[in-house]
């Protein structure tokens, strides 16, 4: 993780603004595929008695404060690509692969007519 900060004393404590950047690991929440991608944040969080980080005597501890303003840049449920068709519910298969041969003894259900109707 790496940052690019301006730290600014005021009354309440010690103002950090600037960039941080991180390399995060995310997994795919379909396909559970795993991939890394750096991420940049813009930071701008009051470090003192004031805010959610209370200064340490005179140490600015800048770890926590970056390390959630990262973590609530991140997607709730990350996706390998905006169409990942994640992992066939019958075998496992990863859908992006092909590598699925298809099911023909599917169970019958309302949404096996649904999906039909929603295939292009
Ligand atoms: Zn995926
Ligand atoms: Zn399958």
């Amino acid at each position: 993780m790496s940052a690019e900060l301006t730290l600014e004393g005021t009354s309440g404590g010690v103002f950090a603004k600037g960039r941080a950047e991180a390399v995060v690991r995310y997994t795919c929440n379909r396909c559970l595929v795993e991939w890394c991608e750096s991420v940049a944040v813009n930071v701008a969080e009051l470090l003192g008695d004031d805010g959610d980080y209370p200064l340490d005597g005179v140490e600015v501890d800048l770890e926590a404060p970056l390390r959630d303003a990262v973590v609530l840049a991140l997607p709730l449920l990350p996706l390998c690509r905006p169409d990942c068709r994640g992992l066939c519910t019958t075998c496992g298969a990863d859908l992006n692969t092909g590598s699925c041969p298809g099911h023909d003894d599917e169970p019958a259900s309302p949404f096996a007519v649904l999906r039909h109707l929603l295939e292009p």
